[in-house]
Parts: C-alpha cells; sequence; structure tokens
C-alpha cells in the first residue's frame, strides 16, 4: 500500500490559522519579540563556540517603535538576521522553524533560551497589521533583503540597504473599523502593559519610542 502524502491550500491555511489559533491579537508582540530574543540569542550561542565573535551586553538589544501619525509599529532587534534563502524558506514555509533547526543543529539541551519551535507565530502579525516588512541582513553576510507581504497572497524578496546585521520588522497597523480598534497597538502605555504581560521574562532590553499623538 502506498501512502500519500496530505497537500495543503497554503492560502486557506494562512488565513484560518491567522484568524483562529490565538486567543488575543495582542499576542502577536509576543511571538515578534520572542523570535528577536531567539536571534539574539543565536549570537550568543555562536559566540560560546567561535573565538572571532564577541558578545558584548550592550550592543544586544531589541526595540519597539510606533509612529502613530502613520500607523506604523517596528520591532527591531540586534540579532543574528537572515539570508535571503532563511527569508524564503523561514517566512515562507508555514509551520517550519528556523529555531528549531538552529537547537538541533547546534545540539543545543534543556536549560537553552531559544523559544521558536512551531514555525507559525510570525504570522500572527497579521492579525493587526495589512501590510508586514522584514528587512534584514545576516551576520556574516554584506547583503540585506526586504521580504514584503499583505498576508495570503504571497511574499515578494527584494535586495535592500541595511547597515547594521539584524532584522526590523514593519507592521502597517490596521486601521480601525466600527467594531474593531487597534489603537492599542501604537500607544506607548498599552505597548508597555502588553510587553509587560507576555515578555517579562525576555533578558535582553526592550527599548521602546513612540512618536506620533
Ligand atoms: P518559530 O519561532 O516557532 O520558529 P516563527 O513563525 O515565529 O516560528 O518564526 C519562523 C522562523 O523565522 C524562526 O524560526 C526564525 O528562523 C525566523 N525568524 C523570525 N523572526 C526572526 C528574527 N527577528 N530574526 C531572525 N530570524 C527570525
Ligand atoms: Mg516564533
Amino acid at each position: 500500500m502506498v501512502k500519500q502524502e496530505f497537500k495543503a491550500e497554503s492560502k486557506r491555511l494562512l488565513e484560518m490559522m491567522i484568524n483562529s489559533i490565538y486567543s488575543k491579537r495582542e499576542v502577536f508582540l509576543r511571538e515578534l519579540i520572542s523570535n528577536a530574543s531567539d536571534a539574539i540569542d543565536k549570537i550568543y550561542y555562536k559566540a560560546l563556540t567561535d573565538d572571532t565573535l564577541t558578545f558584548d551586553n550592550d550592543s544586544y538589544y531589541i526595540k519597539v517603535s510606533a509612529d502613530k501619525d502613520n500607523r506604523i509599529l517596528t520591532i527591531t532587534d540586534t540579532g543574528i538576521g537572515m539570508t535571503k534563502e532563511d527569508l524564503e524558506n523561514n517566512l515562507g514555509i508555514i509551520a517550519k522553524s528556523g529555531s528549531l533547526a538552529f537547537k538541533s543543529e547546534n545540539e543545543l539541551k534543556d536549560g537553552h533560551d531559544i523559544i521558536g519551535q512551531f514555525g507559525v507565530g510570525f504570522y500572527a502579525a497579521f492579525m493587526v497589521a495589512d501590510v508586514v516588512t522584514v528587512i534584514s541582513k545576516a551576520l556574516g553576510s554584506d547583503e540585506a533583503y526586504k521580504w514584503e507581504s499583505e498576508g495570503a497572497d504571497g511574499f515578494s524578496i527584494t535586495p535592500h540597504e541595511k547597515e547594521s546585521v539584524g532584522t526590523e520588522i514593519t507592521l502597517k497597523i490596521k486601521e480601525n473599523t466600527e467594531d474593531d480598534s487597534y489603537e492599542e497597538f501604537l500607544e506607548e502605555r498599552q505597548l508597555k502593559a502588553i510587553i509587560k504581560k507576555y515578555s517579562d521574562f525576555v533578558r535582553y532590553p526592550i527599548k521602546m519610542d513612540v512618536s506620533g499623538q
């Protein structure tokens, strides 16, 4: 008997996931911050075994910036970054986790901090954003790339300028409707409360910068 593999209608799967696996929209921020923290951890672990790399605490942080006037929320990290292939594979294949792969490649056992494993958290961003843009430069690479998507329709990857290694994720926050308000994701006080609630355990500094009114 020949077993067949399941195929998936990826557009519908993504839509279903975005709208049903999370109980609350606000957890998108936990997902993006945990990815940023994982990305910094990866440099930390690499530095343990690579003499050419040093891990100096002050250079590693996560930053959450909101531009209220333009409804833009940005999550920046100084972590390991992504190559073009990483962007294609890790943000282009649903349920593919680069972090899970990193853990097994580096034989990280219990006690490590890397959180990612299911390969779906990133897409939570589409619960609150119409457009998600990821600009990333990988450690050891001279090139940087921009990944952009409006959700189920797919994504594009193009070369882009970026000075330093790391990742910048920009969310174009949805407009409010009669039933739904997304305002809290642009307000300093509420963003801080969400971070405190879900990301208190993150061991890298989370900076915040809010502009506009
Ligand atoms: P998971 O965190 O469970 O692996 P995600 O959907 O949250 O799944 O992320 C998918 C993958 O994309 C991660 O495993 C990682 O390889 C990559 N990734 C996401 N965000 C970042 C980031 N800020 N820096 C580097 N890599 C990232
Ligand atoms: Mg994740």
